[in-house]
C-alpha cells in the first residue's frame, strides 16, 4: 500500500540517546531541558525572537484566540482543516466565512471587508498547503478596522515569505508539529508572536496561569508538552534540510510529470521560499476526481480528499454557500508525499493519474492487493 503520508522517523539510536538522558534526569515534563532546547533551536532555525512549544496545533489556536481576548465574530476561511474553525467555536466566538481565491486556495482578501460587522474582532486565515496568504492586503484591512490577525500556519514549517519565516507574520502565528506534518514532534504545536507582553501571557496560560510558584496571573490551561515529544523534535530538526530537499524533488517530479494534464495546480505566492509539503491536484469535476481516486485505490495508492468537505458545511454551524470553496473542496485531492516514497511508487501514481485522465486509452485492470514496492514494479508493467 502507498499511503498519502508517512511520518518521518529519525534514527532510533539518536532518539534512544535522548531517552537515556531523560531516564538519567528523571524530568519528564513541565518545561524541562529538552523543551527549552527545542524552543531555542526552533528560534535559531526560524530566526525569530520567540517561540512557544505547546501540546498541539489546535491548542495553539485556542491559546492565540484566548490571549488576544477575542470576542464576537472572527473572519476565517472555509478551506482549512476543521481545527481552524472548531478552535474559534470552542473559544465561544463565531466563525464568519469568507470565500477563497480559486488560484491560491487561501482566503480572498477582496471579499473580507464585506464580511466585517461591528462585532468583528479578528481575522484567522490559513496559509493553505504552506502557501502564504495575501499578507499585505490582510494587514491593511486589519489596520483599517482595528482587527487582530492570527495565521494558522500548520502546514508551513520551513516556509519563508519576503526572506522571513512565515511565522513572523500576524499578531500571532500558530503551527502544528503533528506526526503527519513535514516537521513533527509526534504531537505538538507552536505559537509565535513578536509581542513580548502577549508572549508572556501565553507562557502563563500554557501552564495553568502560573506566574510564580504560588501565584496566578491569568486563567490558564494545560498546553505544555513533554520531554519525550521535544526529544523527537530535536532529532527531526537535524534532518530538516534533507526533508525539505526530498519534498522539493518529489513536488517537482509530480509537477513536471503532470504538466500536460487537465489538472489545475495551486498558484504559489511570489517572494515565497516554499516547503513543498503537499501536492494538491484539482480536477475539472468531482466525478473525474472520484474516478481517478478509484483507479488509484485499485493499485493500493491512497490519496486523500483534503480539505473536504468545506468547513462551511460543518453540522454545528449555520449553513451558508461558499461557491468557490464548495467547488474546489469537491474536486481536490492530495497525492502521496513522504520522505521514503521511491521512484517506482511515484511513477506508479503519475501513470495511474495520467491514464485516468485519458479514458480513451486502454483501461487499467483491477488487481488484487499488493503491498510492496516490488508489487509496484509489477503494477507499472501491467498498465503499460
Ligand atoms: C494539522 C492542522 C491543525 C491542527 O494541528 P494538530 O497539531 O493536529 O492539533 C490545524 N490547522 C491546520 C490547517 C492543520 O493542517
Amino acid at each position: 500500500m502507498i499511503p498519502v503520508t508517512k511520518p518521518f522517523l529519525p534514527s532510533l539510536a539518536t532518539f534512544q540517546s535522548y531517552i537515556d538522558c531523560i531516564w538519567t534526569r528523571q524530568w519528564l515534563t513541565n518545561n524541562g531541558p529538552l523543551v527549552n532546547e527545542l524552543e531555542l533551536k526552533l528560534r535559531t532555525y526560524l530566526n525569530l525572537p520567540y517561540a512557544l512549544y505547546v501540546t498541539n496545533g489546535t491548542i495553539a489556536l485556542q491559546l492565540a484566540i484566548k490571549a488576544l481576548a477575542l470576542k464576537g465574530e472572527i473572519i476565517t476561511t472555509p478551506f482549512s482543516f476543521v481545527a481552524t474553525t472548531s478552535a474559534i467555536v470552542w473559544q465561544g466566538c463565531k466563525p464568519v466565512f469568507v470565500d477563497i481565491d480559486e488560484q491560491t486556495l487561501n482566503i480572498d482578501p477582496s471579499k473580507i471587508e464585506a464580511a466585517i460587522t461591528p462585532r468583528t474582532t479578528a481575522i484567522l486565515a490559513t496559509h493553505v498547503f504552506g502557501n502564504p496568504c495575501h499578507i499585505e492586503a490582510i494587514d491593511a484591512i486589519a489596520k483599517r478596522y482595528k482587527l487582530k490577525v492570527i495565521y494558522d500556519a500548520a502546514h508551513c514549517f520551513g516556509v519563508k515569505y519576503k526572506g522571513k519565516s512565515i511565522f513572523a507574520y500576524g499578531d500571532v502565528s500558530t503551527t502544528s508539529f503533528h506526526a503527519t506534518k513535514l516537521f513533527h514532534t509526534i504531537e505538538g504545536g507552536g505559537v509565535f508572536t513578536q509581542d513580548e507582553a502577549l508572549l508572556k501571557k501565553m507562557t502563563y496560560m500554557r501552564n495553568f496561569g502560573y506566574s510564580g510558584v504560588d501565584t496566578f496571573s491569568e486563567i490558564g490551561t494545560n498546553a505544555k508538552n513533554s520531554e519525550f515529544h521535544a526529544a523527537m523534535g530535536l532529532c527531526n530538526l537535524k534532518y530538516i534540510e534533507e526533508i525539505l530537499c526530498k519534498r522539493k524533488e518529489l513536488f517537482e517530479f509530480y509537477r513536471s510529470s503532470l504538466e500536460t494534464s487537465d489538472l489545475q495546480f495551486q498558484h504559489i505566492q511570489s517572494q515565497t521560499q516554499f516547503n513543498h509539503a503537499y501536492f494538491p491536484v484539482i480536477f475539472k469535476s468531482e466525478s473525474a476526481m472520484l474516478n481517478c481516486m478509484k483507479q488509484l485505490e485499485k493499485v493500493q495508492v491512497c490519496c486523500r480528499r483534503y480539505f473536504y468537505p468545506s468547513l462551511s458545511a460543518l453540522p454545528y454551524l449555520e449553513q451558508i454557500a461558499m461557491p468557490i470553496c464548495d467547488s474546489i473542496a469537491k474536486r481536490i485531492m492530495c497525492l502521496p508525499m513522504f520522505h521514503t516514497l521511491d521512484n517506482l511508487e511515484r511513477s506508479l501514481v503519475v501513470k495511474i493519474i495520467t491514464k485516468a485522465q485519458n479514458p480513451s486509452r486502454k483501461r487499467i485492470a483491477a488487481k488484487p492487493a499488493y503491498s510492496t514496492a516490488i508489487a509496484g514494479t509489477e503494477m507499472i508493467a501491467n498498465i503499460n
